[in-house]
C-alpha cells in the first residue's frame, strides 16, 4: 500500500476513534444531567409537599387564634405542638435546599447570571471568575 494512502487512512481512523470518544463522553454527561434532574425534581417536589403541609399547619393555627378571640380556648394547649411542626418542616426543607445545592452541576455565573459548569474555572460567556 502506498505510504500516503496509509497515513491518511491511519490518521481518519484516529479522527473517527476521537469522534466516538468524545460522543461517549458526551454521552455520559448527558446521562448524569438527566440523573441529576430526576433527583432535583424528587427534592423540589418534597419541598413543595413540605411546604404544602406548612400551609396546612398554619391555616390550624389561625384557627386556634380565632378561636381564642371569640372566647374558645380549648385548643391553645395544642399550639406548641403546631409551632414545632412547622419549625420541623422549615428545618426539613432547609437541609433539602442544601442537598440541592450540592448535587448541582452547574452554577449561576455571578457576572452575567449563565448557568456554567461547576468544573469551569471562568464563564464561557462573559470570563467572570467562578467560585
Ligand atoms: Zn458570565
Amino acid at each position: 500500500m502506498d505510504l500516503n494512502v496509509k497515513a491518511i487512512l491511519e490518521s481518519a481512523k484516529a479522527t473517527a476513534a476521537a469522534a466516538a470518544e468524545k460522543a461517549g463522553k458526551m454521552a455520559d454527561v448527558a446521562t448524569k444531567k438527566a440523573g441529576d434532574m430526576a433527583v432535583m425534581t424528587k427534592l423540589n417536589l418534597q419541598i413543595f409537599d413540605l411546604n404544602t403541609e406548612i400551609d396546612a399547619v398554619y391555616k390550624e393555627i389561625g384557627k386556634i387564634s380565632y378561636l381564642s378571640f371569640v372566647g374558645d380556648c380549648s385548643h391553645e394547649g395544642e399550639l406548641d405542638d403546631k409551632y414545632a411542626q412547622i419549625s420541623e418542616r422549615l428545618a426539613k426543607i432547609a437541609e433539602i435546599r442544601e442537598t440541592i445545592a450540592n448535587t448541582k452541576t452547574t452554577l449561576e455565573c455571578p457576572g452575567c447570571g449563565k448557568e456554567c459548569s461547576k468544573e469551569d474555572a471562568f464563564c464561557s460567556k462573559c470570563g467572570h471568575k467562578l467560585s
